[in-house]
């Protein structure tokens, strides 16, 4: 999508820490981290947010975790990392293509805010 922000960092309009990157998928460091890991995995394909997407996006919601759990064994950060995904205004969303946030390198409370 054109003007999305996410979009642009893909085709590397703007610029990112890249971490990782697929066929499918795209991972770069948050630019405003809430831990020592803080990645953003999101899909090469433009998905609004989770209640956007399809059963077709189905494969590509589990690629994205799946290169979360890669990004995450190999920064060795195993004993307690966490994937989230901010859906809606309410709960945070501020960017507007899908993304999977994963934190880690510290100690996680829960509930979360
Ligand atoms: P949300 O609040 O939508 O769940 O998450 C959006 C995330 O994107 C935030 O954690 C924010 O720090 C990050 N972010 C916003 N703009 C940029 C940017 O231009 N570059 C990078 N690397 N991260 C960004
Ligand atoms: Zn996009």
């Amino acid at each position: 999508m054109a003007d999305c922000l996410f979009c642009r960092i893909i085709r590397g309009e703007v610029p990112s820490r890249k971490v990782y990157e697929d066929e499918n998928t795209f991972a770069f460091e948050d630019l405003n981290p809430q831990g020592p890991t803080h990645v953003l995995i999101i899909p090469k394909k433009h998905i609004t947010g989770l209640k956007e997407a399809r059963a077709e996006d189905a494969e590509l919601l589990g690629r994205c975790h799946l290169a979360a759990a890669h990004i995450a064994r190999e920064r060795s950060i195993e004993d307690g990392y966490r994937t989230v995904l901010n859906v809606g205004p309410r709960a945070g969303q501020s960017v507007f293509h899908l993304h999977v946030h994963l934190i880690g390198g510290r100690s996680l409370q829960w509930p979360p805010g």
